[in-house]
């Protein structure tokens, strides 16, 4: 990552350019803002890179009152970046753990998946680092992340598939290994039965 800091109106520029390049006037009057508009959207679309997600899970509670089941949370809202494409990829992302001694606030779940998410991404990688920061910080017996995504740069352009979705899972642990968990998880993770 460069240390140069970027200007807004070096990037006000660039965006000029890309009105341009698709065909339009940046200087006529419903354009005039739009690059200012881009440029303030970008910082909340990839505030990703501003956080480290694994310092959402810091704080953790180790009364769980001797619960040792799954502990899933599904249908956490995906709104990622191709890094390919620079196009959206949205969807939904389940989330599970098997814990030892320690449980999070599941809210904790939710930031962490937006950390990563909102960064350019392949949604294989998404999924990796989700899983590898809850493992690295809570321990738990086993981890499960699930996400199904529709990626605009398959459904917009290119082969042009609207609807078709992308579906990726990282397991790990006994979410993995033990046959029991695994499809206990995905059952869960699916929200059936
Ligand atoms: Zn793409």
């Amino acid at each position: 990552m460069s240390d140069r800091t970027i200007t807004q109106a070096e990037v006000e520029a660039a965006v000029r350019v890309l009105i341009e390049w698709a065909g339009d006037d940046p200087t006529r009057e419903g354009l005039l803002d739009t690059p200012a508009r881009v440029a303030r959207s970008y910082r909340e679309l990839f505030a990703g890179y501003d956080t480290n997600p694994r310092d959402y899970m810091e704080r953790t509670f180790e009364e769980v009152g001797g619960y040792d089941e799954l502990i899933v949370l599904r249908d956490i809202p995906v709104v990622s970046f191709c890094e390919h494409h620079m196009l959206p990829v949205t969807g939904k992302a389940h989330v599970g753990y098997l814990p030892t001694d320690r449980v999070v606030g599941i809210s904790k779940l939710a930031r962490v998946v937006h950390g990563y998410a909102r960064r350019l991404q392949i949604q294989e990688k998404l999924t990796a680092d989700i899983a590898g920061a809850i493992d690295e910080v809570l321990k738990p017996k086993g981890v499960g992340v699930v996400i199904e995504a529709e990626h605009a740069c398959m459904t917009l352009r290119g082969v042009n598939t609207p609807g078709s979705s992308l579906t990726t899972s990282h397991l790990t642990g006994v979410i993995r290994d033990d046959h029991r968990t695994r499809q206990e998880f995905l059952r869960l993770a699916r929200g059936v039965g």
